[in-house]
């Protein structure tokens, strides 16, 4: 039997063509296939601003820096995510405070914010983890409440609705990735959807050195910018994946709905909430039963099955780096719990249905098999 990876992206031959000619174009940085996905991602959202960049990581950098945040300045978010929610907070010298996350959702404990809040706090960094919305109404009112920004870690959840508004169509400041692994890539890239269309300027020196240029071909600089801008390479694949994610998701669902048909649920594992309405299904995540078997034992003999499992994600507190802040075990239980059991099972649009009844076949075998 093949190989089958936990995710792999689809692009489509006229993808692959439209790159090829932004190659023959001769322009291949940030030039007009740039703009026309920046258009397209503006229409995608309801006509909001749209910038792109080349990495969601990036993006939620700028977001950081166009809410004025850094040295002395406390951040709200969540430990269970991808390490750079956290990291882009310590780069503009800001302090992450960590929330515990909801233990049936993985998303930030939207009841324990309040109590995080400080005269310091400046703002929030939710994560649609996995791609189920955190509560927007209930983000927004304390939010609102309390004089802080948002800055929607919205990386996995591209497509993703919340009370049927596509995440990214309202809000704050809300940050999309487009790496490899997303429901749409651009190979490496993201967008920033902002709130406030004064502060596109901004946005833009930000991303590429400070720079403003003049009609008269010179320039200036007022602000020690990135270097973040998309390649046009990477804005023609975007324009391609945009196209189809509405539908890479339609059949994300339908991929989970038959993992829910086939899944055995007397083996001991946590399952997702199965929320088909607001979720983009960025990914299937299981929580395994440790009394029955070993996560490093059940990736093994995934392995020898020729199935791809992933680890999304150790908690972000127990790294060294946060350690070395003063974090330490017992601090977030219900994300040390997800931390500890969490595996990604298969889940791309490229799937068959079949490959979801393999998966639960070996799921099944493998921990009914498992002596421990
Ligand atoms: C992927 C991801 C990022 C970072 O995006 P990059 O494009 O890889 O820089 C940030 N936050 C979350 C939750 C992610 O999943």
């Amino acid at each position: 039997m093949s190989y089958l990876p936990f995710t792999r992206p689809t692009l489509d031959e006229a993808t692959i063509q439209g790159v090829t000619e932004v190659l023959h174009s001769g322009w291949l940085s940030s030039g007009p296939k740039a703009k026309e996905f920046e258009a397209a991602l503006s229409a995608y959202f309801g006509g909001r601003s749209v910038r792109a960049f080349n990495s969601g990581t990036a993006t939620l950098e700028v977001a950081l820096q166009l809410c004025g945040i850094g040295p002395g300045d406390e951040v709200i978010t969540t430990p269970m995510s991808w390490v750079a929610t956290a990291n882009v907070i310590l780069h503009v010298g800001a302090t992450p405070v960590f929330v515990d996350v909801d233990p049936l959702t993985g998303n930030i404990d939207l009841d324990r914010i309040e109590a995080a809040i400080t005269p310091r706090t400046k703002a929030i960094i939710p994560v649609d983890l996995a791609g189920l919305p955190v509560d927007r109404d209930r983000l927004y009112a304390i939010a609102k409440k309390q004089g802080l920004r948002v800055i929607e870690d919205a990386a996995q959840s591209m497509g993703a609705t919340w009370q049927g508004k596509k995440i990214g169509s309202f809000g704050d400041l809300i940050s999309f990735s487009f790496h490899a692994n997303k429901n749409m890539t651009t190979g490496e890239g993201g967008c920033l959807v902002l709130s406030d269309e004064a502060q596109i300027p901004l946005a833009e020196k930000l991303r590429l050195q400070g720079v403003e240029r003049f009609p008269d071909g010179t320039m200036d600089v007022d602000v020690a910018g990135g270097k973040y801008n998309l390649t046009d390479i990477a804005a023609r694949i975007g324009l391609g994946q945009l196209k189809q994610v509405d539908g890479f998701n339609r059949r994300r669902r339908e991929l989970v709905k038959h993992y829910f048909t086939c899944f055995d649920r007397s083996l001991g594992c946590g399952l997702p909430q199965e929320n088909f309405t607001d979720s983009n299904w960025h990914m299937f995540q299981i929580l395994l039963p440790l009394d029955r078997i070993s996560r490093g034992e059940f990736i093994e003999q995934m392995k020898q099955r020729e199935i791809g499992v992933g680890v999304h994600y150790p908690s972000i507190h127990l790294f060294t780096l946060f350690r070395r802040m003063g974090f330490k075990e017992g601090d977030f239980p219900n994300a040390e719990k997800i931390g500890r059991e969490t595996v990604t099972l298969p889940l791309f649009p490229a799937m068959e249905l079949a490959d979801v009844e393999r998966v639960c076949t070996a799921v099944k075998e493998i921990i009914e098999a498992s002596r421990k």
